[in-house]
């Protein structure tokens, strides 16, 4: 059976190994450095990404990490696994958090907001759509959600969302995300990928449509057992 390694530091991991199971693809827990030197592909989950960090310091992880990116072994973040990825975060209580950056751009940790304002929407998403068919759009879960500010040239914009008009920065948010907020972006990005990287806000394990696994196992060239991707009960707990 193929196998993708998923970060099982914190998390939604096991979500994501539901996911994989369904697609006819094995899900191995990382922990441990030498684990990374193996395994390809990888998806690194949501969670709280400074917990993570904490304890992929703990665990010596970002040096395999980082080398693992570089290496342009397919790699896909969501939520917290995006900051993760991104080159430059922003936002309350970043606090110089450590990265394991690749990705060209700049994320803002919370830009949606707090627990109480996570949400559902639909997501247009026009790459997703001509490469695994299915529905329009895509059901995007957003919780405590991050948003991408602004990408680099070699980075391809997936998806993006409408900055809801009432949103305010709240009032202990820090100079310098007044200063990279201050243009008033009409819209912010969601989801992309820049080569082997593959990074979302929302989180596509916590739903029953699997087509952005899917995508992402034709990015690391991995074939399940179940031919392609289905709109199915899903197995989260
Ligand atoms: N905003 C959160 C963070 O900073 C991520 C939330 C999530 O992964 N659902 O870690």
């Amino acid at each position: 059976m193929a196998v993708v390694g998923v970060l099982a530091l914190q998390g939604s991991f096991n979500e994501h190994i539901a996911v994989l199971r369904r697609l006819g693809v094995k899900g191995v827990e990382i922990r441990k450095p030498e684990q990374l030197l193996t395994i390809n592909p990888l998806i690194i989950p949501g969670g709280e990404s400074t917990t993570m960090a904490k304890l992929a310091q703990y665990f010596n992880l970002f040096p395999a990490l980082r080398e693992f990116v570089q290496m342009g072994k397919p790699v896909w973040g969501t939520c917290a696994g995006l900051i993760f990825l991104a080159d430059k975060a922003t936002g309350q209580k970043t606090g110089g958090q450590e990265l394991v950056g690749g990705l060209d751009c700049t994320v803002h940790r919370n830009f949606f907001g707090s627990q109480i304002q996570s949400f559902e929407t639909e997501l247009a998403v026009p790459e997703l759509v001509s490469k695994e068919g299915g529905p329009e759009t895509f059901r995007g879960v957003f919780i405590r959600a991050p948003a991408i500010l602004d990408v680099g040239p070699e980075v391809q914009v997936l998806a993006d969302y409408p900055v809801p008009s009432d949103k305010k920065l709240s009032s202990d948010s820090s100079v310098e995300d007044k200063k990279e907020n201050a243009d008033e972006k009409s819209k912010v990005i969601v989801a992309v990928r820049q080569g082997n990287i593959l990074a979302t806000a929302f989180h596509p394990e916590l739903t029953a449509d699997t087509r952005w696994h899917s995508y992402f196992l034709k990015m690391g060239n991995v074939t399940g057992e179940e031919a392609s991707s289905s709109v199915v009960p899903a197995e989260v707990s």
